[in-house]
């Protein structure tokens, strides 16, 4: 048997019968089962007694003197005090009609007289367990509505505050960029005339003056940039952005700026590529480039004595037809490492570790960036780290090679003027800031630009009709008009012109130049009419490139020394290293060979040294060559060169 059948449940019963001998038998019956028993003999003395105190189960005979049991069982189930009562029937009455009839009028059973007593008491007890579990299943549901009602006022409440939340995170990314506008638009001026500067003849006084200038104003430009890239990463607006580029002179032009570095302070630094790192790759080179100089700046910024490695290697994907690499970079260093206590935390925007406080310019921002970038890039970063000895940081990310074909030789060219094959350019530059413009104009001008300048948008609607440039450099936020509306003025001015004349007229350039910094401007910035968009601060190259891009501009280029595509790769001794080596050797006298190859013979580290520093500074490639290999202790590379040419005695 069921245990919750089994056991015994307190409960009243009214029993409504005119027949009293069957009212006895029912109730001593009952009671002798636990069960208190009321009875009625007639049907609306039942109903009263129903009403007076509602019993947990009603016995009710069909026919009676006043009314009949259907009738009592009707008025009871239309009282709300008394409908939820089960009523069994008790009747000789054993037709089915009569039955189906009782359960239409709310009946819950129907035993047929003369009744078996233990089937009488079976079908008590059910009706009395059916009506107990309703009554816990009624308390239950409305348990779980309060909770329900509970949750929805949670999930209300919980989604007003994240609309708070997105609504103060949205003032905060329109505030970063404001300020970043803001921050960026002196840097402009102070990094642009710097450059400017450089290009005068200065005594070297004032160019290291203008170089302190240069190098705190791009420090305080990283830190901006820090912030802004931190609040874009907590935007949700970074994303993976790919290029595809020439990964040896990414790595040359890297190590190049922190060999001055690491130098400065008395280190070591080392960049080893292994063997097979594709030279051509496909990943986010900015990325990429952000994480490398955050990681590599620290390993020197908390390395007082030693050296600091950079080692690259790289394992090829499953993916091969993709030509997909995974690429591993390692950097480590033999500084002050960080405290076990404090590493789980270096990762955290704003955290720093104890020789992060106590170094000044650092906002630890640098480690939270890099990761969130690796992750981007589809790696991880992960750092070991002994207290005094030093720390490694390491990551992988997922690159493509490609094919070294479209990349030109890049040669280093400094634009002194244009070709004199052509009417001026007419340029219009605009921006409301002053030392802007001047900047632009001071590029352009000696150059040979026939330049005009505007201070908002208006005015710029207004020269371009009159002036009618060849492009022209536009400022996004200004008084009056702003760059956005004045792009789209000029615009629909062209075509109404076009369809006056009956004929396409040459097309303006606009070039937005802000410095505001998310990228999706951009997107709107092409909408508007504008041809492409620049951020600032910016430096001449790009400025010059854009406009040969746009309007075809040949240059007069200052010759400068031509670096040979990937020779200065270090630690890679291929072909290309040994012709290029080779011809330059053969540039020098053949006694110069002869006593660089005695002293590369002996293993002599400062007759190597003092030969290289004999070669003209217009080779100093060649002497950067040599260095690296002497620094590689790759004395028998150099032997073998020499030894290549004639005899020299
Ligand atoms: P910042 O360098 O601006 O302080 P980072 O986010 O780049 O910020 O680094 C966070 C902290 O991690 C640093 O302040 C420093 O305490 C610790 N750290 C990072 N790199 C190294 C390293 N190579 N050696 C020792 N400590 C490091």
């Amino acid at each position: 048997m069921n245990a919750i059948y089994d056991r015994p449940i307190s409960a009243n019963i009214l029993i409504v019968d005119d027949t009293p001998e069957s009212l006895l038998l029912l109730s001593e019956t009952l009671s002798k089962q636990g069960y208190k028993v009321r009875g009625a003999v007639k049907g609306k003395m039942g109903i009263k007694a129903a009403q007076s105190a509602p019993p947990d189960l009603i016995l009710l005979d069909i026919k009676m003197p006043d009314i009949n049991g259907y009738e009592v069982c009707q008025m009871l189930k239309s009282d709300p005090k008394t409908q939820e009562i089960p009523v069994i029937f008790l009747s000789a009455l054993d037709d089915v009609g009569d039955k189906v009839k009782g359960f239409q009028l709310g009946g819950a059973d129907y035993i047929t007289k003369p009744f078996q007593i233990e089937e009488v008491l079976a079908r008590v007890k059910n009706q009395l367990l059916i009506r107990q579990l309703n009554k816990q299943l009624l308390a239950q549901s409305e348990q779980l509505q309060v909770q329900n009602r509970q949750l929805q006022q949670e999930i209300i409440e919980r989604r007003k505050a994240e609309a708070a939340a997105e609504a103060a995170s949205q003032a905060k990314s329109e505030f970063v960029a404001n300020m970043s506008h803001e921050l960026r638009t002196p840097l402009n001026a102070i990094l642009g005339f710097t450059q400017i500067m450089k290009r005068e003849l200065l005594s070297s006084e004032q160019l290291e003056y203008l170089e302190i200038i240069n190098r705190n104003s791009s420090h305080l430009l990283g830190l901006i940039d820090d912030v802004l890239e931190l609040s874009k990463i907590e935007a949700g607006r970074q994303v993976l952005n790919e290029s595809s580029f020439d990964f040896y002179a990414f790595l040359d032009a890297l190590e190049e700026i922190f060999q001055i570095q690491a130098e400065q302070k008395g280190l070591y630094i080392l960049f080893q590529v292994a063997p097979g790192v594709p030279q051509y790759i496909k990943t986010d080179q900015q990325k990429l480039r952000c994480c490398l100089i955050n990681l590599i700046g620290n390993a020197i910024k908390f390395t007082d004595r030693g050296r600091i490695d950079v080692k690259i290697s790289c394992k090829e994907s499953p993916i091969k037809s993709l030509n997909c690499w995974f690429l591993h970079l390692e950097i480590s260093d033999t500084g002050c490492g960080i405290d076990a206590a404090e590493i789980d935390n270096i990762f955290c925007a704003f955290s720093q570790a104890k020789p992060g406080r106590k170094h000044l310019g650092g906002a630890g921002l640098g480690l939270a960036i890099a990761q969130r970038f690796v992750q981007i890039m589809g790696g991880e970063i992960t750092v070991s780290s002994q207290l005094n000895l030093g720390t490694t940081f390491k990551f992988d990310i997922k690159i493509i090679s490609v094919p070294g074909l479209d990349f030109p030789v890049e040669t280093p060219l400094k634009v002194i003027g244009l070709q004199p094959d052509r009417e001026a350019y007419r340029i219009l530059i605009v921006d409301d800031n002053k030392d802007n413009r001047l900047l632009l104009v001071k590029l352009l001008e000696p150059i040979g630009f026939d330049v005009r300048e505007a201070d908002n948008g208006r005015d710029a609607v207004t020269q371009w009709s009159a002036f009618r440039p060849h492009l022209i450099w536009m400022d996004t936020r200004m008084p009056l008009m702003g760059g956005f509306e004045a792009a789209r003025e000029i615009r629909s001015q062209e075509k109404e012109l076009d369809s006056e004349l009956c004929e396409s007229n040459s097309r303006t350039v606009i070039i937005a130049l802000t410095a505001s910094v998310f990228e999706e401007k951009r997107a709107a910035a092409l909408a508007a009419g504008f041809d492409d968009f620049i951020s600032k601060p910016f430096v001449p190259e790009v400025i010059f490139e854009t406009m040969g891009k746009y309007l075809g501009v040949r240059y007069i280029y200052q010759n400068l020394p031509v670096t040979t595509k990937g020779c200065r790769k270090v630690n890679i001794f291929n072909e290309e290293s040994e012709a290029f080596l080779q011809k330059n050797m053969a540039e020098m006298p053949l006694s110069w060979v002869a006593e660089l190859e005695q002293a590369a013979k002996n293993l002599n580290e400062e007759g190597v040294q003092e030969s290289i520093e004999q070669i003209p500074e217009s080779n100093h490639l060649f002497a950067e060559a040599l260095k690296d290999l002497l620094r590689d202790f790759r004395l028998d590379i150099i032997v073998k060169i020499t030894q290549s040419f004639p005899v020299k005695h």
